[in-house]
């Protein structure tokens, strides 16, 4: 497994490294925190002929809270959207799906930001952003423009991202009074282990009853999902086990998995179901505690 021959930019700068990937064009790739890109270049299936690093690049760093709402930098690590305070405050799933991702040195060395553009369908934290009803601000030589979390992704590997633009952060609103969510995954070990399903679940509870449900499921189709059926069968609902029951077979018949070592289909609809059915009793507890 060869690397292959490329050059590596380190801009100091936000312009320097937009004007850098304008003038360089297809044959540059931005790199994060590059376990996932290096992996890539190793197997032969990216090929880039110049690296352009984010590393230095401060206006891709920190949380911080802005324009009410919470602004997580693209560079910022899984370790540190983990242990966040302000993430824990405003997205406690968002904080709970990165505190799941690889072991800790891949939480210390991987970024949210890379999470996200590298598209693969099992990663951890866009499931938890999409139902946290997250944004993202891209910046490019045009400016600033922001997409949903969830049209983002366009298939395995793809995202809406233009050939000259980049991640700059993610962007969570407040979540809604009364509500609580969830993360739940499967990995074939306890240790460090992708997902083979995943799904996260945010509910909000009225009197006993779900006035809002979102639910989006990881691993199981090409691009994070959302479960509008498992939605439509808990909006309106009583906020108990049978109406979460019956949302976890929808969950489970929705989805679009495919069979590979890790599980075969039916296997990962019926994770989709089990996961499903957690995640929303534990965001209904949180939602119940919220209130208290
Ligand atoms: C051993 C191992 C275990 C892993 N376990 C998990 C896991 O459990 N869950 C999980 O979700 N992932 C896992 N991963 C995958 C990976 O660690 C994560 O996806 C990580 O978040 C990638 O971030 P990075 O900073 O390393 O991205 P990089 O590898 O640097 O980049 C990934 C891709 O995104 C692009 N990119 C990165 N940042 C930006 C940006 N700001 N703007 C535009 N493009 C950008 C790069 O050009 C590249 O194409 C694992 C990886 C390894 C090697």
């Amino acid at each position: 497994m060869q690397l292959g021959d490329f050059t590596y930019h380190r801009p100091k700068s936000l312009p320097e490294a937009l004007a850098l990937s304008a003038r360089l064009g297809a044959g540059a790739m931005y790199l994060a925190g590059g376990t996932e890109a290096i992996p890539e270049m190793k197997r032969g299936r990216e090929r880039p002929e110049h690296l352009i690093s984010l590393r230095d690049l401060p206006e891709l760093r920190g949380i911080r809270e802005t324009d009410g709402r919470l602004e997580i930098g693209a560079m910022t690590s899984h370790g540190e959207v983990a242990d966040s305070p302000l993430v824990r405050r405003w997205a406690p799933v968002l904080a709970e799906a990165a505190g799941s991702v690889g072991s800790a040195q891949i939480r210390r060395q991987g970024t949210i930001g890379g999470n996200f553009c590298g598209a693969v369908p099992c990663a951890d934290t866009p499931p938890a952003a999409v139902v946290s009803g997250a944004t993202l601000r891209l910046l490019g030589p045009k400016g600033a423009r922001e997409t949903a979390a969830e049209t983002f992704f366009l298939g395995p590997r793809q995202n809406a991202l233009e050939i000259d633009e980049v991640l700059a952060a993610i962007l969570v609103p407040p979540p809604p009074a009364g509500s609580g969510a969830a993360y739940e995954r499967f990995g074939l070990r306890k240790g460090m282990a992708v997902a083979v399903a995943a799904v996260a679940a945010r509910l909000v509870v009225d009197g006993g009853a779900v006035r809002e449900a979102r639910v989006a499921l990881g691993a199981v189709a090409p691009v994070p999902l959302r479960a509008a059926r498992a939605e439509a069968a808990l909006t309106g609902g009583v906020a108990d086990g049978e109406t979460f029951a019956r949302a976890a077979t929808e969950a489970a018949a929705e989805c679009r998995p495919i069979s590979d070592i890790r599980g075969s289909i039916g296997y990962r609809r019926e994770l989709v179901r089990v996961l499903t059915l957690r995640a929303l009793l534990a965001a209904a507890r949180r939602a119940e505690g919220s209130r208290a």
